[in-house]
């Protein structure tokens, strides 16, 4: 174990399944010290969650939230105060728009998409960090995944990059009212990962190609490395960074053609 998380209690939210990045985040915390919960949404993947927390060897905290319910949110914090008694770290890696969102022009979005988009992907990290600063008593970091899409267009990421846009926006601005708490809330932007949200995306594989031809380093990201990056900012090393967002894309944002 690194140890550069040890004594810190971590809530995960966004493991689907093994592929997920928010699995790849939550190992590299466990194996930098940390005791984690973690929430599932629905019935459907709670048995998943359940034997990938297992595997991480501690006895987790398992429990259920649709972000988009805030009796679920409420339940989840006070489960995670009554076990712990505190929180230090968060890890938000959600995200959802309608399929058909993510497919023709970003002209046609309805307001429905618009709606349910920006209130699972962006809201959800208001929601949360509000329920979570209380507990951060001694400080603490809300780490948000996002992506390019938010700021240069990428063909039908769509609705998905104006909820980016937001989500980021989102964590400047919770990172100046939670600075003199000492909560510090920052956003990697990841580059292509496999994973089941991507493969809605129409066109996915042609964006792991894109990258892999046009990144500085010629590759795609691993979630070992997404991991890693997420337990800098998780750790004290990265105490006065905040409302940042950090890049982890093998380079390709610095690229202008
Ligand atoms: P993923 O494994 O499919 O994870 C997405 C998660 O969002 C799932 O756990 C999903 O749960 C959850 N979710 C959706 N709606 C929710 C709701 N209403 N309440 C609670 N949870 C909800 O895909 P991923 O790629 O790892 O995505 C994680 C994050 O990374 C997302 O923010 C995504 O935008 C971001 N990201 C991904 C990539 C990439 O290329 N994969 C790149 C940059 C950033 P269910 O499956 O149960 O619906």
């Amino acid at each position: 174990m690194g140890g550069e998380l040890n004594g810190k209690v971590g809530l995960v939210v966004g493991v689907a399944n093994k592929r997920s990045i928010a699995w790849g985040i939550a190992q590299a915390w466990h194996q930098a010290g940390a005791t984690l919960a973690f929430t599932y949404q629905g019935e459907r993947v709670k048995e998943n969650v359940k034997q990938l927390a297992a595997g991480i060897g501690q006895d987790n905290l398992l429990l259920p939230c649709d972000v988009t319910k805030d009796e679920e949110l409420d339940q989840v914090f006070k489960e995670v105060e009554q076990q712990y008694g505190k929180l230090d770290i968060l890890l938000h890696a959600i995200a959802f728009a309608p399929k058909d969102a993510l497919e023709g022009e970003f002209v046609d979005t309805t307001r429905e998409a618009f709606n349910v988009a920006h209130d699972v992907s962006a809201y959800s990290l208001v929601a949360l960090t509000q329920r979570a600063a209380p507990l951060m008593k001694d400080g603490g970091s809300v780490v948000a995944m996002t992506y390019y899409g938010s700021e240069k267009v990428v063909p039908h990421y769509n609705v998905m990059g104006v909820a980016k846009a937001s989500l980021e926006a989102s964590a400047r601005y919770l990172a100046y009212d939670l600075g003199p708490k000492k909560i510090r809330v920052n956003c990697i932007s990841a580059g292509p990962v496999n994973t089941l949200a991507a493969r809605g995306i129409s066109g996915f594989s042609n964006m792991l190609k894109h990258y892999e031809s046009q990144a500085p380093l010629k590759r795609n990201v691993t979630s070992d490395e997404l991991g890693a990056t997420a337990t800098f900012l998780a750790s004290d090393g990265a105490a006065a960074i905040t409302g940042q967002t950090i890049y982890v894309d093998s380079g390709y944002q610095i690229m202008g053609m």
